[in-house]
């Protein structure tokens, strides 16, 4: 799985982006900043998450709809199942499809408080093999939905949560984009076990450039996913130095993306963080150029 250099990567991949929708006017400059530095890559798409809690709500739909109507690049609307009966997310639904959107990244969803356990609204749906299925049934969207290389931490074992993914495959997604990890091992031995679970969708390595450990590691506990220990060492002493937190934090994520290239991977989901410069750079260290530019 290995290959000796960067140098002569032919950018023969598919990137998509995701963003979060902005709180404020000087969010929302610098999001769509980051949509412009971007777009001339050519994503496959790009797609906004939703709030705990139906929280961006609004602020999801309204980036959605100005990424496809303004910047022109194929936009996916992440949903949840948190606190909404089934008829509201069907509504919310509707409204995308009308509003243009084709493609819904659909999730579960978490509890408002975190660590606590998730418990479905009473008419909603119970988890994302659910929405599926409900998506489905208001229109043929395009479906993807999340998968996790480390294990769900409510799955009660890998199977199980294998088991899962197929529910939520065979309910009408075509593709799964990981949780973010940090060992290009660690996908391998997923895209195998996926495989052998009988999934022939897609399993899209999601990649997060962290450039603040801690942070990292908060979030990360309560997503099935582990931030190794060789990682505080790489950051140590750099609290003061932001720019040098850039510079390791694109190292360490290009070279994960190179050995996920090697091991044959050609689809790529950054969580941009709704910035462009990291997922820019290691875009462009596989090869990616702007559309029309060889590398
Ligand atoms: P599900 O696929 O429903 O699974 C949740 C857990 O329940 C798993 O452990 C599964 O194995 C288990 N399970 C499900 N059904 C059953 C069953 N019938 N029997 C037994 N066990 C079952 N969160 C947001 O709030 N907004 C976002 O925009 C967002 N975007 C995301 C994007 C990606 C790519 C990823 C990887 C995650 C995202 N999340 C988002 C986080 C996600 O909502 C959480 O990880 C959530 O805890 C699980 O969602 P899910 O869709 O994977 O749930």
């Amino acid at each position: 799985h290995d290959t000796p250099l960067f140098s002569g990567l032919p950018g023969d991949i598919a990137v998509s982006f995701e963003f979060f929708p902005p709180k404020s006017e000087t969010m929302e400059a610098k999001l769509w900043d980051a949509v412009q530095e971007l777009k001339p890559l050519d994503p496959s798409f790009v797609s906004v998450t939703y709030g705990a809690g139906g929280s961006t709500r609004e602020r999801t739909h309204k980036t959605v709809a100005r990424i496809i109507s303004e910047a022109q690049i194929p936009a996916a609307a992440h949903l949840t199942c948190v606190d909404a009966s089934k008829a509201d997310t069907q509504a919310i639904a509707e409204q995308y499809w009308e509003a243009g959107v084709r493609h819904i990244v659909a999730l579960r969803g978490d509890a408002g408080e975190p660590g606590a356990a998730f418990t479905p609204h009473p008419q909603g749906y119970a988890n994302a093999a659910e929405l599926v299925a409900g998506l489905k049934e208001v229109a043929d969207f395009e479906i993807s939905v999340a998968a996790y290389p480390e294990t769900h931490p409510d799955a009660d074992c890998p199977q199980a949560d294998l088991d899962n993914l197929k529910r939520k495959i065979d309910a009408g997604a075509s593709r799964a984009i990981t949780q973010f990890f940090f060992s290009a091992e660690t996908f391998f031995d997923f895209r195998e076990a996926v495989a052998a679970h009988g999934i022939d969708a897609p399993v899209v390595p999601g990649i997060l450039p962290v450039t603040n450990v801690a942070q990292a590691r908060k979030f990360a506990g309560q997503c099935g996913a582990l931030i190794p220990e060789w990682m505080d060492g790489l950051f140590e002493g750099l609290d003061e130095r932001p720019a040098s937190r850039q510079l390791v934090a694109a190292t360490v994520a290009a070279e994960l993306c190179r050995r996920l290239y090697a091991g044959g991977v050609r689809d790529f989901h950054f969580y941009t963080l709704n910035r462009a410069d990291l997922a820019y750079a290691i875009c462009h260290m596989l090869g990616r150029r702007p559309k029309g530019i060889a590398a």
